[in-house]
């Protein structure tokens, strides 16, 4: 691991003596390359897009000025891309909103399972557009937590919709919830929530880093498929203000599974 020093001399006050002073800065040290490696990767992220629309404004303003086939074709071709734009500056405001907001305890009563309905219902046109069916398996009794529910309404929309997209057509989406009252991963009473896929899952080895912004397991497949690479990071923020855990598991050719638990909150209920 590498350590950076602030090296320094520095004279003693009393005797005028000279000290070379050193001081571990590794830690502002990697959070300054962390800031830089992010705006670099933003700044990538957005220019992609503008080079495209850029140069379509060029061609349509002139060598397709007069040819109605191509300006329709240029056109739907600019809405995609400027679409692509606004996805990732709205996952960029929700990513810097929920990183705000990670040390303020949620304390809203939040019932889970009423979160994983809307979270299919929104999400319900997208399956049937792609054919995959949401099978869910919720248990009967409500899953009592302390939360706020538009951030979990956005954790398991991320996951769902991944699952939706990266499962591909025809492959279910199983969404399975229930509650451990001592669970080991939080050593006491937790809702465990798994969305699993049937896809072409994940390499393992991507497994530690797929929750680090703009990290992509399949960059080509993500891009095609209109990820930002930022779901998992704000899942991520979210889930640790609720204190609250991902797992990952992934059987490369026969799907992927993320499971959340969180801490159930009985008096919540
Ligand atoms: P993206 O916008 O690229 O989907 P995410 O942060 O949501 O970004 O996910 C990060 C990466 O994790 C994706 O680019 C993809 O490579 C991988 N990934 C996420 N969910 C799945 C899944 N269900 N199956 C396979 N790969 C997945």
């Amino acid at each position: 691991k590498k350590v950076t020093y602030d090296v320094s001399l520095r004279p003693v006050a009393a005797t005028g003596t000279l000290v070379l002073s050193f001081q571990d800065i590794t830690h502002e040290a990697e959070a300054g390359q962390m800031r830089r490696d992010f705006v670099a990767n933003v700044s990538h992220e957005l220019r992609t897009p503008l080079t495209a629309l850029m140069g379509f404004i060029e061609t349509l303003s002139g060598p397709a000025k007069d040819d109605p086939a191509a300006r329709e074709r240029f056109l739907g071709i600019m809405s995609g891309e400027a679409e692509r734009m606004n996805r990732l500056v709205g996952d960029l405001l929700s990513l810097s909103r929920v990183e705000a907001e990670e040390r303020v305890r949620p304390t809203a009563k939040v019932d889970l399972v009423e979160v994983l309905r809307s979270t299919m219902r929104n999400l319900n046109p997208l399956a049937v557009d792609n054919d995959v069916e949401l099978r869910p398996d919720l248990g009967p009794a409500p899953l009592p937590l302390l939360g706020d529910a538009d951030q979990l309404l956005q954790v398991f929309t991320n996951l769902v919709e991944n699952a939706i997209k990266y499962g591909g057509k025809g492959k279910p989406v199983e969404i399975k919830a229930g509650t451990n009252l001592r669970d080991p991963a939080l050593r006491g009473p937790a809702v465990r929530v798994t969305v699993a896929d049937h896809g072409p899952g994940i390499d393992p080895v991507h497994l530690p880093r797929l929750t680090e912004r703009f990290y992509r397991a399949d960059s080509h497949r993500s891009r095609a498929l209109g990820g930002t690479g930022l779901g998992l990071a704000i899942v991520k923020h979210i889930l640790n203000r609720h204190r609250g855990r991902l797992r990952i598991a992934s059987e490369p050719g026969q799907g992927a599974s993320f499971t959340v638990i969180l801490p159930l909150d009985l008096a919540a209920g």
